[in-house]
């Protein structure tokens, strides 16, 4: 059988060539940032629970024309996406002050900001992703005012529905990230929603206890990030509610 073609590895994630042209195959390791512990780290199950969570968004996102790069599952760790080019900011949306805009600006963590925050983060591992203006990414032409509006625009769709998703399984998204990417339609481009949608790209509290579910729940403990994960799968229905944290990840469908 031929080998097929690896593109890229990351942290959390690798891509291989896909069945057809503009096509991908991103297979979704179990390792990953915990965030605040400052390093990465093997979390059992969290591929499994991260590809199925990333399917759920972005099948919703695609069903309400917010366009993303998923077309669909293969099995439990790998999606079929559209390839894309990269745009090299990764894109925050913050509802609540929280990490880096607290440490930054002084502001209490839990504060709800006035309106949703979207800034832009230069993708550039070795200098730690550092947080740019509208004008470093014009000047230094990693993409264009138009692809700046479109992004602004898009960000704020994912956050609209992400956070009534959240709100309704009682968990508070308290900011986010993604990645968008271009794609060529004949001879127009636009921006799509590429990457991951998962826990570990979003801060999510439980509305009542305050309680951590996201990429931040590993702070403490990096082996309460996978229960933690399985917490907001089973919520949103994704996972058999009778799975405990000795139990391996198990797929409804
Ligand atoms: P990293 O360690 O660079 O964050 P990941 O482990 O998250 O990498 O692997 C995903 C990589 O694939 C990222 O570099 C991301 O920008 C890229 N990527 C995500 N979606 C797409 C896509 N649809 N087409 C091409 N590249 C993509
Ligand atoms: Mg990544």
């Amino acid at each position: 059988m031929a080998r097929r073609k690896k593109i890229y590895e990351g942290k959390a994630k690798i891509l291989y060539e896909g069945p057809e042209p503009g096509t991908l195959v991103q297979y979704f390791k179990d390792e990953g940032m915990v965030a605040e512990a400052g390093g990465p780290d093997i979390v059992e199950g969290r591929g499994v629970l991260n590809n199925r969570l990333s399917e759920f968004f972005m099948t919703g996102l695609n069903a309400i024309g917010v366009p993303t790069h998923f077309i669909r599952r293969i099995n439990m760790r790998e999606q079929l996406i559209r390839a894309v080019e990269i745009i090299p900011l990764a894109v925050v949306v913050r509802n609540f002050a929280a990490g880096a805009m607290t440490e930054r600006l002084g502001i209490a963590e839990g504060t709800a900001l006035p309106r949703p925050i979207v800034e832009f983060y230069y993708k550039d591992e070795a200098l730690g992703d550092p947080l740019v203006t509208e004008e470093h990414v014009i000047a230094f032409g990693w993409a264009g005012q138009q692809d700046l509006d479109d992004m602004v625009a898009l960000a704020l769709r994912v956050n609209d529905f992400l956070s009534g998703v959240m709100m309704g399984v009682g968990i508070r998204l308290v900011d986010f990230r993604i990645e968008v990417g271009r794609i060529w339609e004949g001879d127009f481009q636009r921006l799509i929603v590429a990457d991951e949608i998962s826990p570990d790209s979003c801060r999510l509290w439980d509305m009542r206890t305050g309680e951590r579910f996201g990429k931040d729940a590993g702070a403490a403990d990096p082996s309460l990030l996978s229960e933690a994960h399985a917490e907001v799968a089973r919520r949103l229905g994704v996972l058999p509610t009778n799975v405990t944290h000795s139990t391996k990840p198990t797929l409804i469908n």
